[in-house]
């Protein structure tokens, strides 16, 4: 669910967590919700982890190219450095940080800023990818986007890795990857 303008809390901050498979819509989501808030003239930072470096070194940009400025950072410690006036804090492709994101995220919605994150649930095998399990379970509002299974057009919560590589990690976009459903999802050996 999403928090609206007008439900939302007053004088607290709060954790948002937008988690789904690749081509889910996540990053359009992140964007979407952190676009309305400068809208409302609220201060807006948006983070993301240096290991992303496609289309973009410094936006966060969706696979349908919307973008928003962005801090590229190495560690989850650096959104403290910057994050002090924010009132909206935005946090792309959380899976790539450790855990430590967690306490951060918690810490600056104790603070009183609206704390937004958007990651993968799972890795390409299916199985949760901390630390967005963890985020999932200290965030006020949680919401799962699904994508269109390109094997049978059901939702799809999986991330399919067309490629045999055992790494938890290889980034990549469409060409590497595709969104299966329960059913259609495998894992490639
Ligand atoms: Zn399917």
């Amino acid at each position: 669910m999403e928090v609206t303008q007008q439900q939302a809390p007053q004088n607290t901050g709060w954790i948002e967590v937008v988690a789904g498979c690749m081509f889910s819509g996540k990053t359009e989501e992140l964007i979407r919700r952190l676009r309305r808030a400068q809208i409302a003239r609220q201060k807006v930072l948006i983070f993301k982890p240096r290991i992303d470096n496609r289309y973009s070194s410094n936006q966060i940009v969706s696979h349908n190219t919307q973008s928003l400025e962005s801090i590229v950072i190495d560690k989850a410690e650096d959104i403290l450095l910057h994050a002090k006036d924010a009132q909206v804090i935005g946090i792309d492709e959380v899976q790539f940080f450790d855990m430590s994101i967690v306490g951060i995220c918690n810490k600056l919605a104790d603070e009183g800023k609206r704390v937004i994150v958007a990651g993968l649930d799972q890795d390409y095998r299916g199985v949760p990818f901390e630390p967005v399990p963890q985020l999932l379970s200290v965030a006020e509002y949680i919401t799962k986007t699904l994508a269109i299974c390109v094997v049978c057009g059901n939702p799809a919560d999986r991330t399919q890795r067309k490629i045999a590589n055992a790494d938890r990690v290889v980034v990549g976009a469409a060409d590497s990857y595709e969104a299966r459903c329960r059913k259609c999802h495998y894992i490639p050996d």
